[in-house]
């Protein structure tokens, strides 16, 4: 007898006077939920294969179909929750590491929501954004500490390699293998378009993207896998991955299942093995080791390009960031613990690393107190979620911010977070040719185009109220900023005052 431990967490919710059985959730869920009964004419379904994608409650012509949290739980208190009885009983039947994707669903302080932005009232005037001119461009890289010009004006020294973005938003790092071919070319179309980057990852660069180069961000993570001559020089800057933000202190890990056709090609990795990187790079084990790949990728492409070193938001990360500008690096990309991810051991994902909001203060903090702030930018990721988390990162001290959960909701991600299974019925976390074909990237890529618009226009009237006309004068203005609901420990470190003072 098959004993099923728990009752399925989703169920299907079919409204039968609306169902014409046209069958199309059945052709649509690549999880088999829906099914036809031939010989009663309805549709049933199977609840326990529901992820919650909610991709039949999109497609249903007749709006027939509700997914509900089932209501049929297990007895919890407050030291035994039903998602850690349900983590032991899958255990217990498969013997393996519990795997997850996406960001930690667990209820531990996000920051941004604590923090508050100022305003300009009476004294010092805000500024109308819809008839003033406000700067949301920036550059990226070391800030020389002075420039010379010749008598015409012209610059009479020369400028380290800088990246210039439109506004300070990035599409963080996701491989080909882990999204789709169609999502990386939604991306790197929507980069493009906004005078942005969008990041390769650790997967390569397909043949077809290098036209996009010049809005590319090259990765080199410790696999090197897809890592050549043309493909470092053909991005706009390199990033060394050092760690991630969901999974910080390991490598990464695409199954064989998704090493098919391009995606073999484009990582040089066999078909069908598994592309595993190791947790560390095995010629870095200190600074020193680091500064000697920065300086073989800088002089692989001509000293032309910023190099970029990505770390996860850890406990000593100040101290880890101040090597990394001593190690010849252009930027510091630091990944917070809440950052999504194609898959990572769930109890990695839920319990290690820390928020981006103390990281990015303490690594802005320590820079400056070294001295050193110009030498090089902070970029910062791991739950970047609105155009407000992006004014209060850089008046935090950011330079710029990654995104990529809000990335992929925009394409359509309904973050059910199951994309290790590589079922991704939204055409995103898929090879799946089928799969893949539903993400259109004309539409794709205007969407992401529309959001990131969208958020510009917020910045700016969230500057035009504080009376900032441009990103450079908001950078670690932290005046501009206030706690709430904070204790004295979390205000020191973030270096904000709370409400009312
Ligand atoms: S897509 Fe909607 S109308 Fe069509 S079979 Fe499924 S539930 Fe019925
Ligand atoms: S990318 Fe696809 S599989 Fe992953 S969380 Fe989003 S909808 Fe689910």
């Amino acid at each position: 007898m098959k004993i099923n431990y728990f009752y399925p967490e989703y169920e299907v919710v079919r409204q039968d006077s609306r169902c014409t059985r046209c069958r199309l959730c059945e052709e649509q869920c690549a999880n088999g939920v829906h099914f036809y009964d031939e010989k009663h004419q309805v549709m049933l379904s199977e609840d326990s294969r529901c992820v919650n994608c909610h991709r039949c409650v999109a497609t249903c012509p007749t709006r027939a179909i509700k997914i509900v949290k089932s209501d049929c739980d297990l007895k919890e208190n407050a030291n035994w929750s039903s998602s850690v009885m349900k983590e032991i009983y899958k255990q217990a039947e498969s013997g393996g590491v519990l795997l997850s994707s996406m960001g930690t669903p667990n209820t531990l302080p996000v920051y941004w929501d604590k923090i508050l932005i100022n305003a300009s009232q009476v004294t010092n005037p805000s500024i109308d954004p819809l008839r003033e001119p406000m700067e949301t461009k920036v550059f990226l890289g070391k800030q020389p500490a002075r420039i010379r010009r010749k008598a015409d004006g012209t610059l009479d020294c020369t400028l380290p390699p800088q990246l210039e973005l439109s506004m300070p938003v990035m599409f963080s790092a996701m491989s080909y293998g882990s999204i789709s071919y169609n999502a990386h070319q939604s991306l790197a179309r929507a980069a493009s378009a906004l005078g942005i980057y969008y990041n390769t990852g650790e997967g390569g660069l397909h043949e077809d993207f290098y036209c996009y180069g010049a809005n590319t961000i090259v990765q080199v993570a410790s696999g090197r896998f897809g890592v050549h001559e043309d493909y470092l020089n053909a991005g706009a800057a390199i990033e060394i991955k050092m760690g991630q933000g969901a999974k910080p202190g390991i490598g990464g890990h695409l199954p064989g299942a998704k090493i098919v056709g391009d995606v073999s090609r484009t990582r040089m990795v066999p078909e069908g093995s598994d592309a595993i990187s190791p947790a560390p790079h095995h010629d870095i084990y200190s600074i020193e080791d680091l500064r000697q790949l920065v300086y073989s990728l800088k002089e692989a492409t001509h000293y032309q390009k910023p190099i970029i070193v990505k770390v996860a938001a850890v406990h000593n990360i100040a101290a880890i960031a101040s090597g990394i500008a001593r190690s010849g690096a252009d930027i510091i990309a630091i990944d917070g613990f809440r950052g999504g991810t194609g898959a990572a051991p769930t109890r990695i994902r839920d319990n290690v690393g820390i928020p981006i909001e103390l990281a990015l203060a303490a690594v802005d903090q320590r820079l400056r107190d070294e001295g050193i702030r110009n030498e090089v930018s902070i970029v910062v990721g791991g739950s970047i979620r609105s155009a407000t988390d992006v004014v209060k990162a850089i008046a935090l001290g950011a330079d710029a911010c990654y995104i990529a959960t809000a990335a992929l909701l925009a394409m359509g991600c309904h973050l059910c977070r199951t994309c290790q299974a590589g079922k991704c019925n939204w055409g995103i976390a898929t090879q799946v040719p089928e799969l893949v074909a539903r993400l259109n990237p004309d539409e794709a890529s205007q969407r992401l185009i529309h959001l990131l618009t969208a958020w510009n226009h917020e910045i700016k009237e969230l500057m035009g109220g504080m009376g900032i006309n441009s990103i450079e004068a908001l950078r670690g203005n932290r005046l501009m900023l206030r706690g709430v609901g904070l204790n004295e420990k979390e205000l020191e470190i973030l270096g904000i005052a709370h409400a009312g003072e």
